[in-house]
């Protein structure tokens, strides 16, 4: 039911740690009620995940388990279980494209069942019962033609029908993370060499006041320095900027 993005600078200069931003964004969240979470970073060419039902600190007893490589970027997600059981198994990240892309979603997926069944014919394998997976397939199918994420996602958006927040990371563009919206929340949070994403603002607020909001029906591309928005048509698209002005002493 939340849903936090991060990508900062490479190297470990001003910017954060992934996974520090991400498990802050996540507490923050976590007002929202949820019944599992999990992370997804990229770094040294390798993406991991992590998830885990219960609550976060499940997840943070699993990562100090299993600790994830110090990544500059990733995606973190809370759950709120509609398209099967609260269980690890179902918790986000989901996988496509060979385990080379990892995607997280708040929101219903309409339209999963035929397109699971699409996708178990052309050969795809899943591994939970959840709607999320199928969206992870499909980005992974068009960007194995498209070779690029951010047009893999609108591709897949377009086909996709209901409600929903899609972040995704892929370990070949380890430069950017892709989001899309469609009846569901989705803010963008501005930072000097980093950026944020949060299905609201407290998901990043400790570390930016400026923001930008998104119309429905749009794509967000954030690297370290830019915020690209487009049109599920393809049409290049200006968000809105606003400060925030909330006391976040909470
Ligand atoms: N429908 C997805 C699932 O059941 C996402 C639920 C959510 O918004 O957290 O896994």
């Amino acid at each position: 039911c939340g849903i936090v993005g991060y990508i900062g600078l490479p190297e470990k200069t001003s910017t954060h740690s992934a996974l520090d931003v991400l498990l802050e964004g996540l507490r923050r969240l976590e007002y929202r009620g949820y019944d599992s979470a999990g992370v997804a970073t990229v770094a040294d060419g390798v993406i991991e995940g992590r998830k885990k039902s219960g609550k976060l600190a499940n997840l943070v007893a699993e990562i100090e388990a299993a600790p994830l490589r110090e990544a500059s970027l990733g995606i973190g997600h809370t759950r709120w279980a509609t398209h099967g059981g609260p269980t690890d198994q179902n918790a986000h990240p989901h996988f496509g494209d060979q385990g080379r892309l990892a995607v997280i979603h708040n929101g219903i997926i309409e339209n999963f069942a035929e397109l699971k069944q699409k996708l178990l014919a052309a050969g795809e394998v899943f591994e939970s019962e959840t709607d999320t997976e199928v969206a992870a397939k499909l980005i992974g199918r068009y960007y194995r033609n498209a070779g690029d994420l951010t047009e893999a996602m609108r591709l897949a958006s377009n086909e996709l029908e209901g409600a929903f927040t899609l972040l995704a990371v892929h370990v070949d563009q380890p430069d950017r993370v892709v989001a899309s919206r469609r009846n569901s929340p989705l803010v963008v949070g501005l930072g000097e060499g980093e950026n944020f994403l949060g299905s609201d603002v407290s998901g990043f607020i400790d570390f930016t006041r400026e923001a930008v909001e998104l119309e429905q029906d749009q794509i967000v591309t954030i690297t370290t320095d830019d915020v690209a928005i487009i049109n599920f048509d393809g049409t290049p698209a200006e968000g809105k900027r606003f400060h925030i002005d909330w006391d976040a002493s909470a």
